[in-house]
């Protein structure tokens, strides 16, 4: 007789390795179902910072509890996920107007540093002076999102959950009442499912006609994994352009773009950052764009060319070093952190996905999220609630 399960979480990036893990700690019997063992999914490119700064309220509590979660993960867990304090190093370049950064992280109650270039090149050698006016840092903290990853996987397996390769290609449910899972190799029932498909979250439910407001980003990056270069510092610019790109891209008068291939909804941006994991493996990024075909053919060399050219203006030795270009779709949501719950009309359905800062995010959302999911509301939810 087929087995039917609790629960099956279909995505195996951070918030599906981490809600199964949630899941299955409350004494669910669990399927973690993945197209891919490692593949391109974000997480595997994921920076992994955790931060906290400039944040309040509810969602400040969430952030630091977050932190907070991470520092004990890895004894929970079982598996070193590298967490550690390092210092965040903002970059101001003399195109900003620097008098308004400046005034915008004062306003932040967070002990941030000011430098002078001269200063910042101190603390990071591998800094060009030339290339920025200024720049703050803050401790914040780091997490290899690789091992982090892994180490839920491997916990949800330790704690009677169950992990099978499979492409979803239908969402069916049947007379049973069940959910009938179909993927390219075989076939699986759970009385509810939860999407956590990153990226492809829009398409897999689009493909089951069903219509929820999120969207992605194709993300490209370089990753330099032989060099005897040492990055001391998490470097990212003091403004970034990805929060823009996406409130931009996913308006509602644009909404009915997505659903047409070939779109590229606004110019491609790049938010030059920096950094290192313990061992070495350094990445360098990122450029974002969103065009609304998921499998859209993206120019790798071009992409590469225009990475490697602005993170050189800043760590000019950096971006000399061999590498390899990726790209990834990384899923958002418009003007909010996530968005998640009950999917209207289909009973035993759920979505999990389009979080902003996931990495901090995550480790703390999916505990609530599960005690939710079996009965216990979570007033801190509700603002993400579908
Ligand atoms: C360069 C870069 C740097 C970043 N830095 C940070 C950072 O410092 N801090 C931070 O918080 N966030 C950061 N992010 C964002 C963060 O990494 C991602 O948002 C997050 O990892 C996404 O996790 P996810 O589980 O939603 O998606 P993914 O990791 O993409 O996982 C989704 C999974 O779903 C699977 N899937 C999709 N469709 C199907 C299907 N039909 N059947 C079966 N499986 C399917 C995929 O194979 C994939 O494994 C960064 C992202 C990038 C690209």
């Amino acid at each position: 007789m087929t087995k039917i399960y609790d629960w099956i979480v279909i995505g195996a990036g951070i918030t599906g390795s981490a809600l199964a893990y949630e899941l299955s700690k409350l004494g669910l019997e669990i399927l973690l179902l993945d197209q891919s063992t490692d593949g391109d999914r974000a997480t595997h490119y994921s920076y992994g910072g955790v931060h906290w700064y400039g944040t309040s309220g509810d969602r400040g509590t969430l952030f630091h509890e977050g932190k907070a979660r991470h520092e004990q993960l890895s004894n929970e867990l079982g598996m070193d996920t590298e967490f550690r304090a390092v210092e965040f190093l903002f970059t101001v370049d003399p195109g900003q107007d620097v008098e308004y950064t400046i005034a915008a992280y004062q306003q932040m109650s967070d002990p941030f540093q000011m430098l002078t270039p001269q200063e910042a090149c101190e603390i990071e050698p591998l800094l060009n002076p030339e290339a920025i006016v200024s720049a703050f840092t803050l401790q914040q903290a780091q997490v290899n999102p690789i091992l982090l990853n892994q180490a839920y996987q491997q916990a949800t397996i330790r704690q009677g959950g169950v992990m099978e390769i499979g492409e979803v290609q239908e969402l069916g449910k049947e007379l049973d009442r069940s959910y009938h899972i179909r993927t390219s190799e075989d076939s699986y029932q759970a009385k509810n499912v939860v999407v956590c498909a990153g990226g492809w979250t829009r398409q897999l439910l689009k493909q089951a006609g069903i219509d929820i407001p999120i969207y992605f980003t194709h993300a490209e990056l370089v990753e330099i994994v032989n060099t005897d270069k040492r990055l001391s510092n998490f470097i990212i610019p003091s403004q970034t352009q990805l929060y823009q790109l996406e409130t931009y891209s996913s308006r509602p008068e644009l909404e009915f773009l997505w659903d047409e291939p070939g779109h590229e909804l606004a110019p491609a941006i790049v938010d030059t950052g920096a950094v290192q994991f313990l061992g070495g493996r350094l990445l360098l990024g990122q450029l974002s764009r969103t065009v609304t075909d998921p499998q859209a053919q993206i120019n790798p060399q071009r992409s590469e060319k225009e990475i490697r050219q602005k993170v050189g203006q800043i760590l000019p030795s950096l971006a000399q070093e061999a590498g390899t270009w990726h790209s990834c779709l990384v899923a958002f949501v418009h003007q909010n952190f996530a968005i998640m719950g009950a999917i209207p009309k289909r009973e035993g359905l759920y979505v999990f996905s389009g979080f902003t800062a996931p990495i901090t995010l995550v480790p703390a959302i999916a505990p609530r999220f599960a005690r939710q999911l079996i009965g216990t509301p979570d007033p801190l939810l509700s603002p993400f609630i579908l």
